[in-house]
C-alpha cells in the first residue's frame, strides 16, 4: 500500500484514489517571465518522479500543470520588450517544454494556461459572490476570509496573529480586511479582459481552482507544491474551492522541500540560482542533474553544490557502464541468486517508493544488486541469461527512475580494429603495445577487460 505524507493532516496515509485505479494530479506550474532554475525544477523533477510511480504501480494518471501567463511579473516583461504578452510568454513556454525535456519529465495530460482559462475562472468568481463570499471594492473583487470558517487548515496559519498592515496578499489594492486576497483586479490599461465581473485581470491563486477543477472535477487526489506554495498560494486555492462547490478540493497535498544554495532558498529574487542551461553550458549531463535532483527525499532540504553535482555524474557513468556491459556477457552457466536477487532487489524498491516515496532506501536496494552482478560481471562468469534479467530489471524501473543511457554505443570500425590488434598482441606476448592500445582506448572513454572469456568493452 502506497502511503504520503498529506500537509493537510500532518501525518503519513494510506493512499486511496477516489476512483479506484485513476489518480487525479494537479501541479502548480511555472511563471513563464523567465528560464526556470533548478530550484523550480527540484519541484518538477519530484512531481515526475511521483507522476512516474504512481504508474508504475499500476495506476492511470491524469496530471495537470497550469502555466501561469498572466501576472506583475509577465505583464511587466512584456511591457519591457514592447511584445505582446502571448509573444513574451510563449518564449518562455517554449523554453520550458524543451527544459522538461531536456530533464526527461514526463509531459502533463494537459498544460492549461491562465490567459486561455478566463471564462473559468469569471464564473468561479461570480459563484462566490453570490454565495457572499466574494465582494467589490472599487472595481476589484476580493475573497472574505473571515466567512470561510476553516482558512488555515493546511499551513496551520493563526489569521487572529497577523496584524493589521501585515498583508496576505502581495497586491496593493484596498479591500475590507487587510487578509484577504484579490480573487479579481480591476485594470482599465495594458492587459485586461472584458468580461461579465468587469475590465480587469485574475488575481493570483484563482487559475489554480478554475483550472484544476475543469480538468480534475471539484474533487481529485493530489495536489503538489513546493513548500513555499502552501500558504498562501493552496491555502487561498482550498478557501475558493471549498467555499464555491461546498465539497473537499484535495484529498492529499505534497509538498517538497527546497533547493538550497548555502543553505537559503534558491530564488530568482536572491540570484543564486543557476538555470539548466547554465548547468549544460557547463558541460553537465543532463541526466546527472536529474538524478541529483530525485536523489534526496523530496520532503528534506538539499543543498546544491558543483562537487554534489559532480558526485551524481560519478554515479550515473558508473550505473550506466554496468548497464552497457550487461550486453557483453557471454557466460553459460545460469546463477539461481541472481533471480532472487533482482526479486530482492524490486521488493525493496517498491516498499521504499511507496513509504512516502523514501528514495534512499529504493536506491539502496538497486545499488545493492549491482554490487552483487558486478562481482561475476568483472569475473566475465555472468551468464548472458542473467545479465538480460538484470538489464530488463534495470529497464523496468527506469519507467520510474529515468537515469538509463539505453543508446546502444557501438564501436566503430577503427576502434574494433585497434581491439583485435591488442588481443593479437597479447597472443603474441607483446604487452607493451598491448598497453599502449589500451591507454588510447582509455581516452576515448573505452575501458577494456580481459576476461577468461575473452576481452570486453565498456563506454564511459
Ligand atoms: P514559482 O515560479 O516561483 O511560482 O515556482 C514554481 C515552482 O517551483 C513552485 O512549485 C515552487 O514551490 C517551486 N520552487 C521555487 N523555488 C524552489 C526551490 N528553491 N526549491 C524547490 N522548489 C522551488
Ligand atoms: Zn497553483
Amino acid at each position: 500500500m502506497i502511503k504520503f505524507y498529506n500537509t493537510l493532516t500532518k501525518r503519513k496515509e494510506d493512499f486511496k484514489p477516489i476512483k479506484e485505479g485513476i489518480v487525479g494530479l494537479y501541479t502548480c506550474g511555472p511563471t513563464v517571465y523567465d528560464l526556470a532554475h533548478i530550484g523550480n525544477f527540484r519541484a518538477y523533477v519530484f512531481e515526475d518522479l511521483l507522476h512516474r510511480y504512481l504508474e508504475y504501480r499500476g495506476f492511470k494518471v491524469i496530471r495537470v500543470m497550469n502555466i501561469t501567463d498572466v501576472d506583475d511579473k509577465t505583464i511587466k516583461g512584456c511591457q519591457k520588450e514592447g511584445i505582446s504578452l502571448r509573444e513574451y510568454t510563449d518564449r518562455y513556454l517554449t523554453a520550458f517544454i524543451e527544459d522538461m525535456k531536456t530533464l526527461r519529465l514526463k509531459n502533463p495530460d494537459y498544460l492549461p494556461r491562465a490567459t486561455e482559462h478566463i471564462p473559468e475562472m469569471v464564473s468561479l468568481i461570480k459563484k462566490l459572490l453570490q454565495k457572499g463570499y466574494g465582494y467589490r471594492k472599487d472595481g476589484s473583487i476580493y475573497f472574505r476570509l473571515s466567512k470561510f470558517s476553516s482558512y488555515g487548515k493546511l499551513s496551520g496559519i493563526d489569521l487572529s496573529q497577523i496584524k493589521p498592515g501585515a498583508r496576505v496578499d502581495v497586491d496593493e489594492y484596498e479591500k475590507e480586511d487587510v487578509r484577504d486576497f484579490a480573487l479579481w483586479k480591476e485594470e482599465k490599461e495594458g492587459v485586461f479582459w472584458d468580461t461579465e465581473i468587469g475590465r480587469g485581470r485574475p488575481g493570483w491563486h484563482i487559475e489554480c481552482s478554475a483550472m484544476s477543477m475543469k480538468y480534475l472535477g471539484e474533487s481529485f487526489d493530489i495536489h503538489t507544491g513546493g513548500v513555499d506554495n502552501i500558504f498562501p498560494h493552496h491555502e487561498n486555492e482550498i478557501a475558493q474551492s471549498e467555499a464555491a462547490t461546498g465539497k473537499r478540493f484535495v484529498n492529499y497535498w505534497l509538498h517538497c522541500a527546497h533547493l538550497l544554495v548555502n543553505n537559503e532558498k534558491m530564488s530568482k529574487s536572491k540570484g543564486n540560482f543557476y538555470t539548466l542551461r547554465d548547468l549544460l553550458k557547463k558541460g553537465y549531463n543532463p541526466v546527472s542533474i536529474r538524478y541529483l535532483l530525485i536523489s534526496t527525499h523530496y520532503r528534506d532540504p538539499l543543498n546544491f553544490t558543483e562537487k554534489s553535482l559532480i558526485q551524481a555524474d560519478n554515479t550515473i557513468r558508473n550505473y550506466n557502464a554496468f548497464y552497457q556491459a550487461l550486453e557483453f556477457c557471454k557466460g553459460e552457466k545460469r546463477d539461481k541468486y541472481v533471480k532472487d536477487m533482482i526479486e530482492k532487489a524490486r521488493d525493496g524498491f517498491i516498499s521504499g517508493l511507496d513509504d512516502d516515496l523514501n528514495i534512499s532506501l529504493a536506491l539502496s536496494e538497486i545499488f545493492n544488486l549491482i554490487k552483487q552482478v558486478n562481482i561475476s560481471l568483472s569475473e566475465g562468469s555472468l551468464s548472458a541469461v542473467d545479465a538480460l534479467d538484470v538489464k530488463s530489471f534495470l529497464e523496468e524501473i527506469d519507467s520510474v527512475l529515468a537515469i538509463l543511457d539505453k543508446e546502444k554505443k557501438e564501436l566503430t570500425e577503427e576502434e574494433k580494429g585497434m581491439i583485435k590488434e591488442r588481443e593479437k598482441a597479447r597472443k603474441e606476448k607483446d604487452f607493451t603495445k598491448a598497453d599502449e592500445i589500451r591507454e588510447i582506448l582509455k581516452k576515448k572513454g573505452i575501458i577494456l577487460e580481459d576476461t577468461p572469456y575473452g576481452t570486453r568493452w565498456k563506454r564511459l
